[in-house]
């Protein structure tokens, strides 16, 4: 068997994983990464053609087998990719083996008594990291991507990890590297203060090209949540004014990627949605009553709390019975939440207008038939408008901070509004030089230029094993 020259640029031990998920598949991964990759692949891997080349990036079918015991472990198709073109820029040796989690804890053992070490969680994307091939962007775009629950979670996490963030961040540093080249220079001459730094022009550079920038995207801070953390959503109303059949009408229609969670108890279930790329949580309660017996208090208990914990509530009507005393008791349980209110069972009702005027909501009732599929779409749109409108304004610009990259932000943004503060009242350069490290501290933390360890590592702590 020939050997490879390693395409190793680090001589970090070599880590392995299963890099599929637990249960059983057709197919499960163990992937190696490092410079002890290819030889622990020759140690363990009896190729068909056993005068084989291996090539890069190819893959070869052949016999997994315990140098040791010289026991079949598998049957497998290995390929080796030779770094830096790799995922994680070292060496990379992936084993398909059967997807059995036994033959995978099996091959997993086999190298690392050839002599890796079991891998952390997210290490191999932190190899990819701190080999320079991502930037930090885009290593917490792989989270995202593998985390999505709609499809534009996905596109978002595709679209940073392509380097959208980092492609608007990008510029609005540079323009801060040559406001501060500019002003260090005022400072090694300070007589010459006033003819070499132009503050006024200094003023249109870092507002133009740097703060108003940063304020467009801290603003898709809130949409950015949205889509990867979602919203809940309680479907509250008495009993069988169709609450079950609601959730059942907005399943069929826009059952999110990930189908549904468990429900905590069995007074109710709870599913996820994808309304307009939102993930939400949708929750179906045991409907509120006083007065019953011990153990549906229980139940009743527990939807009070999931309403008070919800994001938002869906307050159902039955049209046909109309409007009871029951309906106004548990409409005052629920309204001092955002609420949009629903009249259930249109094809009953036909065009009866109920006078749902003493609900203290702006939002109009939306008349549906979770029975017929009637005006779900409507709902939908209500809900998206409802959601969105919540979280501020709502850009489309493919752009989605999560919350280390909006706490930064706002320090960039606040380190540069001192920047003006100062050269508004025409105060010394020293003082600016420091805003404007600290804008360019704040930015470069989000792309991880200077992140601290325990910020990379809350980064990577994120990651499933394997990844
Ligand atoms: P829940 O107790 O609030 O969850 O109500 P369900 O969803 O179980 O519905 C109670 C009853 O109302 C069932 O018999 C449903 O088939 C019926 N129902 C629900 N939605 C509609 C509707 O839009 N039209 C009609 N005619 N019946 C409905």
């Amino acid at each position: 068997m020939q050997s490879m020259s390693s395409g190793q640029i680090s001589d970090d031990i070599t880590i392995a994983a299963i890099s599929t998920p637990p249960g059983v598949g057709g197919v499960g991964i163990v992937r190696m990464s490092g410079s002890l990759s290819f030889s622990i692949l020759e140690k363990i891997f009896l190729p068909k053609n056993s005068s084989c080349s291996y090539q890069s990036h190819k893959l070869y079918y052949g016999q997994l087998v315990d140098p040791f015991s010289g026991k079949m472990v598998d049957e497998v198709l290995a390929v080796f990719m030779r770094g830096p073109n790799s995922y994680t820029r070292e060496d990379v040796v992936e084993l398909h083996c059967h997807g059995s989690y036994l033959v995978l804890e099996n091959t997993l053992k086999l190298v690392l008594d050839c002599g890796a070490q079991l891998a952390a969680p997210g290490e191999f994307t932190k190899r990819a990291f701190l080999n320079g091939r991502i930037d930090l962007t885009q290593a917490e775009a792989v989270v995202d991507i593998l985390s999505a629950k709609t499809q534009k979670g996905v596109d978002l996490g595709l679209e940073q990890l392509s380097g959208a963030l980092y492609r608007r961040i990008e510029p609005c540093r540079q323009s801060l590297v040559r406001a501060k080249a500019v002003v260090e220079v005022a400072i090694d001459f300070p007589d010459d203060d006033v003819e070499i730094v132009d503050h006024s022009q200094l003023v249109v550079q870092l507002t133009e090209e740097v703060q108003k920038p940063l304020q467009k995207l801290l603003k898709g801070a809130g949409q950015g949540k949205l889509y990867r953390d979602g919203v809940s959503l309680v479907i509250a109303g008495r009993p069988n004014v169709g609450k079950s059949s609601l959730l059942n009408a907005l399943l069929q229609e826009d059952r999110a990627l990930v189908t549904s969670v468990p429900g905590t108890t069995r007074d109710s279930i709870e599913e996820i949605i994808d309304i307009s790329g939102i993930p939400v949580r949708i929750i179906d309660t045991a409907g509120i009553r006083e007065g019953v017996c011990e153990v549906e208090e229980l139940g009743i208990e527990r939807a009070r709390e999931l309403i008070n914990r919800a994001d938002f509530v869906v307050f159902l009507i039955d049209g046909a019975t109309g409007v009871t005393e029951e309906d106004r008791l548990l409409y005052e349980q629920v309204a001092h939440k955002p609420l949009v209110p629903v009249v259930n069972k249109s094809d009953l009702c036909g065009d009866n207008e109920l006078d749902l005027s003493w609900m203290a909501t702006e939002v109009a009732p939306v008349v549906i038939s979770a029975r017929n599929q009637d005006n779900i779409e409507g709902l939908r749109n209500t809900l998206f408008a409802q959601i969105t409108s919540a979280a501020g304004v709502w850009e489309e610009d493919g752009c989605a901070p999560n919350l280390r990259h909006k706490l930064a932000l706002g320090a960039a943004i606040d380190a540069v509004q001192g920047v003006l503060d100062t050269l508004g009242a025409g105060l010394t350069c020293d003082l600016v030089a420091v805003d404007l490290q600290g804008a360019l501290d704040a930015l470069n933390d989000i792309v991880g230029e200077t992140t601290p360890d325990d910020v990379l590592d809350a980064v990577f702590e994120q990651f499933c094993l394997g990844k």
